[in-house]
């Protein structure tokens, strides 16, 4: 298990989890209930956080996390040749490893 980021939001979490499932990547949302205890601990401490359960997956998690947060239009587009969803960001195929017409 590896966090790879706070979210503002448990929206943002979510969502990031669902890109990352989407290209393969196993991850998790922590601190979902951790609301509740705002007041009470560093505001920061009580986001809700994206873990990997791979770290190895790590690299990769980044570069959709970033394509996310600094594109807030379509996040991801289909393969041309497998149908697969890939950030923006990636130029070549996560799946098939075919150009994705960047
Ligand atoms: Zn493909």
């Amino acid at each position: 298990m590896q966090r790879l980021c706070r979210a503002a939001t448990l929206i943002e979490a979510h969502m990031l989890r669902d890109l990352l499932a989407h290209a393969g990547i196993d991850a998790l949302v922590l601190n979902e209930n951790a609301n509740g205890a705002l007041g009470e601990v560093p505001f920061t401490s009580a986001w809700p956080e994206v873990w990997l359960r791979d770290r190895a997956d790590a690299a990769a998690a980044d570069v959709i996390v970033r394509a996310a947060r600094h594109d807030p239009g379509p996040a991801e587009r289909p393969c041309m040749g497998c149908g697969a969803a890939n950030p923006i960001a990636f130029e070549l195929c996560w799946s098939c490893g075919a150009a994705t017409g960047a």
